[in-house]
């Protein structure tokens, strides 16, 4: 059965490749597109014929099947909006903005009580493995290993450090017990002394159309071990959106789930 998808950022560039993907996948029907009251005419102008658009979320609902699941790449006061007007119809959201706050995300938290809720700061398959055994190599190797993070990011990228940075640096601080905000490092500059050992290095480079790297190293004495994850396009964020979004259809409200509930 196709999963019917609403998605809101229709224009932007992680929206606008949710929509071809689902233009060109059987498994979705491409119901409507949201964007700002300044992208929407340009919006209107890409879909022609093929779907409704509009500056409103609420508007467009009326209008699409009552099933369809809402995809939401925007800013982070956007997708809260959303998520309201989610919880008020009991549609099914998945949200992929990052730089939400922790007020933010309480109130996602509170929303996905009423409707089914998802939302993840990257939606890639192999970041979300990643994330699995990254816990697993800090555990195996041990407190004498070093924890850095370096994330790459194309320069029109609003926020920083990136969301899937501090994702895998809240891993690998639990993997050690402790509280990401005691031990984050984001700038070093200055005469700062020597690196204390409860500390994790989250640094951030933009510039280019660079999709998005992250690298960790765990750093010991004579050795390192890197992993990284490079993405090659916005295709992959975007399949694993709507791969979510097929999910989510079939999940009940209770938590907010994250890419993490899909694989388990
Ligand atoms: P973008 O700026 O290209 O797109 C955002 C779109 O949202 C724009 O078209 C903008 O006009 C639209 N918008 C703004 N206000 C709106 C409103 N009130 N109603 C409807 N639409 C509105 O940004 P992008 O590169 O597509 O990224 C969007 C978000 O997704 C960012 O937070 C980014 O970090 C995140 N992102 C997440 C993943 C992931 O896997 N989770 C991957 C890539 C990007």
């Amino acid at each position: 059965m196709s999963t019917s998808v609403v998605v809101v950022g229709a224009n932007g560039r992680m929206g606008r490749t949710i929509c071809d993907v689902a233009q060109n996948s059987p498994e979705y029907t491409l119901a409507g597109g949201v964007d700002s009251p300044a992208r929407v005419a340009e919006l209107s102008l890409r879909m022609v014929g093929k779907c409704p658009v509009s500056d409103n979320l609420q508007d467009l609902l009326g209008r699409v099947p009552a099933n369809s699941v809402i995809i939401d790449f925007t800013a982070p006061e956007v997708s809260v909006a959303s998520a309201r007007v989610a919880a008020e119809r009991g549609m099914a959201l998945v949200i992929g903005t990052t730089g939400l706050s922790n007020a933010q995300l309480a109130t996602l938290e509170s929303l996905a009580a009423k409707t089914p809720l998802l939302w993840s700061s990257n939606m890639s398959i192999g970041i979300n493995v990643m994330r699995k055994i990254l816990p697993e190599l800090a555990k195996a190797l041990g407190p004498d290993y070093d924890m850095e993070i370096m994330e790459i990011h194309h320069k029109h990228k609003k926020d920083s450090p990136s969301g899937t940075a501090l994702t895998l640096a809240e891993g690998l601080a639990k993997a050690r017990d402790w509280n990401l905000s005691d031990v984050r490092c984001s700038s070093r500059d200055g005469l700062i002394g020597e690196r204390p050992t409860e500390q994790i290095g989250v640094q951030a480079l933009r510039g280019g159309d660079v999709v998005g790297v992250h690298t960790v190293y765990f750093m010991g004495a004579g050795e390192r071990i890197e992993v990284t994850h490079h993405a090659h396009s916005r295709e992959n964020f975007a399949r694993g959106a709507l791969r979510a979004a097929a999910w989510l259809a079939g999940q009940k409200p209770g938590k907010l789930y994250g890419v993490q509930d899909m694989l388990a």
